[in-house]
């Protein structure tokens, strides 16, 4: 079957090299979210000259991803689009074995249409483009085959799907929206339809502004936050319980924080006694326990101690691939934060900002040695679809000052016998 088939990608060989040469490709910054992880999403803003059709339809020569009309170059404003879409997909897919990624797996020598047999032959892959207008497919925002996964090979292309940006906006919340969407798509997910006017798309009622939530499945082009959802039953899918049937992603990933008091992870500090970020951080995922419910989450437990006096602790809903210590935009957790003292009994909860959702914990701590607790939010549901339940899953990272600073391992060894010097290092706040 494929050698019946090498002889078509042969004789189209030449003209998709002139073609390229023509196009110029522009090259995206290469960006990987988990490399090794058991699938790919290769999101591909570079143009693609497609060979022969897709769905019944001649895609062509579609341009790469561009803003300021110029395909044959990406300048800073879409090299910052492009690194902000690859975050918010990324972020979307925390803690599934896949690696979103903009690295092109396909050998760098091939040709487009050799890209194409490639990407056909090559399993626990989805080839997203990024790029061009609906023009060649008809009214859309995107467009993808479903449940493409579990196959070992694709013919026509179906292991590539669309995006159209002209079209849902070159923003990368709205055409993120889109991709996020079709991958899901590949990974046998069908839509979530309204459950209460039966419209194919659910966008929450056009739910806007702080709070608002739209299905990942749906529409969510103009909702703060797009997530995936337990739709109604026997009307719309559970899309969590749903992508852990892709067998080949396997079980959903651990962060590695410790998920009780007896197992807390120490608190990753900065030696002025403020909370170390960016390896402060984990992910709140439903439990395969619970059937994937979008009520049951996990939870972490960080051990800190405090210097007493003056305390505070934030939880950040969202990932920090672009900037250190910064959210990435396009969160799709919604972190709660409770301080347990030594025994576990609560010492408060955290309060949560009605505009970003962030949620944050001040006071007077005695000194001593407590836990901060996150997890999730758990179910969000709409009072228009009240059978429908979104989920709070995904990354998140503490930050936050009044904490003791242990003396480094190093120096307690240099010291030795002196041990009667040693002090547990006080900061005035
Ligand atoms: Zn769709």
């Amino acid at each position: 079957m494929f050698l019946s088939r090498l002889p078509r990608s042969l004789s189209s060989l030449a003209l998709a090299v002139v073609g390229s040469i023509a196009l110029a490709q522009p090259v995206p910054p290469q960006l990987s979210s988990n490399p090794g992880a058991r699938y790919t999403i290769y999101l591909n803003f570079r143009g693609f000259n497609y060979n022969g059709t897709w769905g019944g339809r001649t895609p062509g020569n579609v341009p790469a991803y561009t803003i300021d009309g110029d395909p044959n170059t990406f300048n800073a404003e879409e090299v910052a689009a492009i690194r902000e879409s690859w975050a918010r997909t990324a972020q979307a897919y925390t803690g599934f074995n896949v690696n979103v990624t903009t690295v092109d797996p396909a050998p760098s020598n091939f040709t487009d249409a050799q890209r194409k047999t490639f990407y056909d032959n090559t399993q626990y892959l989805t080839h997203t483009i990024i790029g061009g207008s609906n023009s060649w497919y008809g009214n859309a925002g995107g467009v993808s085959y479903v449940a493409i996964a579990q196959q070992a090979t694709t013919t026509g292309g179906r292991r590539t799907n669309w995006v159209f940006p002209v079209n849902t906006g070159t923003s990368p919340k709205r055409a993120m929206a889109a991709a996020i969407h079709e991958v899901g798509h590949h990974l046998r997910l069908l839509h979530q339809s309204d459950e209460t006017s039966g419209a194919a798309y659910s966008n929450n009622n056009g739910a806007t502004g702080n709070g608002s939530y739209a299905p990942i499945m749906g529409t969510s082009y103009v909702s703060q936050r797009g997530t995936w959802r337990m739709g109604k039953a026997g009307v719309n899918d559970n899309d969590v319980f749903e992508l852990q049937q892709n067998l080949n992603i396997g079980s959903l990933l651990d962060s590695g924080v410790g998920h009780t008091l007896a197992t807390a992870t120490s608190m990753p500090l900065n030696g002025d006694g403020t909370i170390n970020a960016t390896q402060a951080k984990g992910w709140i995922m439903p439990t395969a326990a619970s059937g994937y419910n979008a009520n049951n989450y996990t939870t972490d437990y960080f051990r800190f101690t405090s210097i007493g006096g003056s305390f505070s602790l934030t939880a950040h809903d969202g990932t920090q691939f672009l900037e250190p210590g910064v959210a990435d935009p396009g969160a799709t957790g919604r972190a709660t934060l409770k301080i347990l003292d030594s025994n576990g009994n609560l010492v408060g909860s955290a309060t949560e900002d009605a505009s970003t959702l962030v949620r944050t914990w001040s006071g007077s701590l005695a000194a001593g040695t407590y836990y901060a607790q996150v997890s999730s939010y758990g179910a969000y549901i709409s009072s228009y679809e009240p059978d429908s339940r979104y989920f709070n899953m995904g990354g998140y990272f503490l930050s936050g000052t009044g904490f003791a600073v242990p003396e480094p391992a190093s120096m307690l060894a240099l010291l030795g016998g002196l041990a009667v010097l040693v002090r547990r290092r006080r900061r005035a706040n």
